[in-house]
């Protein structure tokens, strides 16, 4: 039988598995959220622009994790929410046209405690109407999706929490000891903000040495940070990365000067 976790396992590994709930409409959801965290030993509840600030509803679902709510940050956006992530996993009730890998909630689990054990990682729910935007998908490294019927697969937002929580939970109780020594201190893994800004840099290289030709830049640069966002890249690879972009950079610069001198 699996031995019961203690004090340190809430605030390791656990405690850098941060639940963000983006865009809640109803104030009662995140209680019920807070509750179904609370269960399951997760206490980082993270809210990014709640439609209504949290009222009586909220604390009644809560029933008891009034903790959890009263710690909760508010950003106004989910890159803001997540930018020191290591990892950060978005969970939808249908597939998207974003091609993101999706993993099944077991998969999630134990890939959020891999990196938990060094970083904190984050699990981000969408509005109880419409989910999370396909902007805010691109942000994560990878889609979670309860396996529902397809003809009716949406759950509750508290609900799908749960179902993750437990998830977490589970594998939290059957890992071994996990080594918290952390990355190698020359070579620390990159932020999700580290990473972000050399997107930001990337989509700016391509502008400049006209890599488009006249089509719309989002395939390309999607696949792009697919391909990147499937890697682990560090902050030493985040800098050769951009010194290679700031030499194209200036390369283009370069050709387009002598273009403009040439008779
Ligand atoms: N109508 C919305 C559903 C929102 S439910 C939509 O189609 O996207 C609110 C949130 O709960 C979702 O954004 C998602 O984060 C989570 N959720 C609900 N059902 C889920 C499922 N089957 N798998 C993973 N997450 C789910």
């Amino acid at each position: 039988m699996a031995a019961p976790l203690n004090e340190s396992d809430a605030t390791g590994q656990a405690g850098n598995i941060r639940i963000v709930l983006v865009g809640t409409q109803h104030p009662g959801n995140i209680g019920a959220a807070a509750r179904a965290m609370k269960t399951m030993g997760l206490s980082r509840l993270v809210l990014v622009a709640p439609e209504k600030p949290l009222d009586d509803d909220a604390y009644r679902r809560s029933a008891g994790a009034e903790d959890l709510l009263d710690a909760a940050p508010v950003h106004a956006t989910l890159a803001a929410a997540v930018a020191d992530c290591r990892l950060v996993l978005g969970c939808t009730a249908r597939s998207r046209r974003v091609q993101l890998d999706q993993l099944e909630p077991d998969a999630a689990a134990s890939r959020l405690l891999q990196f938990a054990a060094a970083d904190p990682v984050a699990l981000v729910f969408g509005r109880e109407r419409t989910g999370l935007t396909n902007d805010e998908l691109q942000l994560c490294h990878a889609s979670v999706h309860i396996p529902s019927d397809p003809a009716f697969s949406s759950l509750n937002l508290a609900a799908a929490v749960q179902v993750l929580a437990y998830e977490v939970r589970r594998a939290l109780l059957a890992a071994a000891p996990v080594d918290v020594s952390g990355p190698r201190p020359d070579d620390q893994a990159a932020t999700h903000d580290q990473v972000e800004g050399f997107f930001s840099q990337l989509a700016e290289t391509l502008e400049a040495i006209d890599f488009h030709k006249g089509r719309t830049p989002d395939s390309a640069m999607r696949k792009l940070r697919r391909l990147f966002l499937r890697t682990d890249l560090s902050v030493n690879e985040v800098r050769l990365l951009r010194g290679v972009l700031a030499d194209a950079q200036r390369m283009a610069r370069l050709a387009r000067e002598a273009g403009r001198l040439s008779p």
